[in-house]
């Protein structure tokens, strides 16, 4: 499975292999415009094989292969700051109960129960809810993922100083862990992350 090892520090898009790589180069995009997150952690590319398993995982409803997932995950993440909260990207009630369950949700459970560093961590599955049901994103530009995920998120209680990582299995233009991300520093927030499985690489490298 090829590694996403040589990516920005911002928004983990695999950089030009041409670039001497350094870990805290950022891309021209965060640069420009800096995300609400201080980094995503995305430590696979999400190519053929694991966009099977993690299809075959959420639409299939897979659930035994959270484990395996989790552990490709822990491979090659690396925890750089305390954590204090795991925040999974809410789903919409009605796809939630179409599905059975939230693959974010089976991620952060199944990293918190198997990594010592974040004993100290905690799940807040019910912290950020999605306020209304958005339309499938697959077939959307980034600026038209990003409108249809304004306002979509909500945060229920006060985040003050808190440093929160917000896990999605996949990480693709960013709108979702964006939208979310907006959500928690409105409430407090100091420091976001965001951790995924694979990050799907830019269209033109
Ligand atoms: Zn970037």
């Amino acid at each position: 499975m090829p590694a996403n090892h040589s990516c920005c520090a911002g928004c983990a898009i695999p950089l030009p292999s041409s670039m001497t790589f350094d870990p805290r180069q950022r891309c021209g995009s965060c640069l420009l415009t800096p995300p609400p997150f201080h980094r995503v952690v995305a430590p696979w590319l999400y190519g053929e094989y694991l966009s099977h398993i993690i299809h075959q995982w959420k639409f299939s409803g897979e659930r035994r292969m959270t484990p395996l997932l989790a552990s490709l995950w822990q491979q090659r993440a690396e925890i750089h700051s305390p954590i204090d909260l795991l925040v999974p990207v809410p789903l919409h009630w009605r796809r939630r109960w179409q599905r059975g369950f939230n693959q974010s949700e089976l991620l952060c459970r199944q990293i918190l129960a198997t990594s010592p560093e974040l004993d100290r961590c905690k799940l807040a599955h019910q912290l950020v809810k999605r306020r209304r049901s958005t339309a499938a994103q697959s077939s959307m530009t980034a600026q038209q993922r990003a409108h249809n995920l304004k306002g979509a998120f909500t945060v229920s209680e006060s985040c003050d100083n808190l440093s929160i990582a917000i896990v999605d299995d996949v990480f693709t233009t960013g709108a979702t862990a964006s939208a979310v991300a907006d959500a928690l520093v409105t409430a407090g927030a100091d420091h976001i992350e965001v951790w995924c499985l694979a990050r799907t690489p830019a269209p033109d490298y």
